[in-house]
Parts: structure tokens; sequence; C-alpha cells
């Protein structure tokens, strides 16, 4: 949930096509897919706009294949090791170093090396449920690094709801989101935050009241209130606006009676020896 500069110009993409058109098995494809990729580009690589191209019998595991033997070298390594990255583009935890098919390469195995369909990622959002699933009833799709300029907002945060002991965390849009994207950020919630996320939230939240402790020796409402502020300024200078502990502390933020309860429980907290 970010918003990217594109990787390469178009040309750059297109120059891979070209170059792989010298070879016979390749050239008779070139004109179609320089089309398939130039489609991808008008259409913001949007899933209810671009149609899979059929290449004629076996191309398609030959295109899927290209990325296989090309993810590990060149351009493609140095994507998935793209420096600066605060967080995961795609889903916000604080794991990088993948690279995710916006557009699936089962699905659409012509665009399986074109950089622009190409998202860092991590190893989760690569491996999970995403990658069976393309788009939902329009115009329900996954947020795209490179077209959805918007994504460079706050999109989401993370309603704690009650029991607080054992609260649960669910993913909201910010109210403010505007027709599509409401619909757009909800689906991407649904579709790339899974256990890992939920086993993240449940161990800062645990770990709050403590840290709390620490940190604030007012032990006040309106004190901790202003340390839930500052680590949500700490978490998005840090790791993004949309990472996962931004869109906690967010959430918590808005929140009074989770507030009261992190309160609470500091009050009551027993400092470990030394501290
Ligand atoms: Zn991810």
């Amino acid at each position: 949930m970010q918003y990217l500069p594109f990787p390469v110009t178009a040309e750059d993409d297109e120059a891979e096509v070209k170059k792989l058109a010298k070879k016979p098995e390749w050239e008779p494809h070139e004109a179609a897919w320089l089309a398939t990729y130039r489609a991808y580009l008008e259409k913001s690589g949007s899933p209810f706009e671009v149609l899979p191209h059929n290449f004629g019998p076996g191309v398609g595991d030959r295109q899927y294949s290209l990325y296989d033997t090309r993810k590990g070298s060149g351009e493609l390594r140095r994507m998935r090791r793209k420096e600066g990255l605060k967080s995961c583009p795609v889903c916000g935890s604080p794991v990088t170093g993948d690279l995710d098919h916006y557009l699936p390469r089962t699905n659409y195995p012509e665009f399986s090396i074109m950089r622009a369909n190409l998202v860092p990622a991590c190893t989760h959002c690569n491996s999970g449920v995403k990658r069976a699933t393309v788009h939902g009833g329009e115009p329900r799709r996954f947020i795209h690094p490179y077209f959805d300029d918007w994504a460079g907002q706050e999109v989401w945060y993370v309603d704690v709801l009650p029991p607080f002991k054992a609260a649960r965390f669910v993913p909201l849009g910010v109210p403010d989101l505007r027709a599509p994207r409401d619909e757009i950020v909800e689906f991407h919630l649904e579709n790339v935050l899974g256990m890992q996320f939920q086993l993240s939230m449940a161990t800062e939240w645990s770990s709050l009241p403590m840290q709390i402790k620490l940190r604030d020796t007012e032990l006040s409402v309106a004190s901790v209130t202003a340390q839930i502020h500052q680590e949500l300024d700490v978490a998005s200078a840090s790791k993004g606006l949309n990472s996962w502990h931004a869109a906690l502390y967010r959430g918590i933020q808005r929140n009074t009676d989770a507030i009261q309860y992190l309160r609470n429980e500091a009050i009551v907290a027993i400092l470990p020896p030394g501290a």
C-alpha cells in the first residue's frame, strides 16, 4: 500500500520483448506482445480492462517460465532488492525482498517479465492467498503501486476490538476514501493480510502497556494519548504511512476505550528489575 515511482520507461520494457524477438521462437509473437504491453500501460494494469491474450499453444507456458530464468539476475534481481523501501509496498509488512506480479503470471503469462507489472513485495505477499486472486466484482481489485498515486496517502487503519485482553484486529479503509477507492482498499485489505499480520498486531498490542510505562511517568489519559501520537509519527516515518504499525497506531489513536485500557494496564504493569 504505497505509491512507487515507475521502475522503468515503457521503452525499457518493450526493449526486452524486442530483444527476445530476435530469436526465431519469439519472432512471430513480437507485434502482438508489444500490443499487450501498450494496452497494459494504457489501462493502468486494470484487471477489468486488460484481457489475457492467447498467443497459441504452448506460448503462454514459455512466457510464464521466462520469469523463472531471469528473476535471479540483472534488472529483476535489482528490483527485488530495491533499496530504500521501508515496508512491503503491497501489504505493509516490515519485510521486503521479493517481487509480486500485479496481474498474476498464471493468468497473464505475457506480463511475466514486464517490469511495470512487477512490484517489490514480501515473500508472504508473493506466496500467499493473493496468487489465486485477480480481482473481485468491479471495481474491487488490488491497489497498483505504480498507477494508484492516491496510495501515497493514508489509506487504512486497524480497528482494535474488545475484549482488549484478547483483542481482535480488523483492517479498515480510512473513512474519507471516495468511491471507487473505498472498495479497492477494502478488497486489497481482505486479500493481502493473513495470519502473519494478526500475529504481529497481537504481539505489538500486548507489549504496549509495558512500553508505555517505561516511557511515561505520568500515565494520564492525555500523556498516553500523546505517546500513541508519537508512536504513530515514528512508525509513519520509519516504516511508511501505510505500514502495519502505522495503521495500528492510527487505529488506537481514534479509539478512546483502547487508550483507556492501555493506560490502566500500564499502571498495573510491573517493571522488570533494573528498568
Ligand atoms: Zn507483503
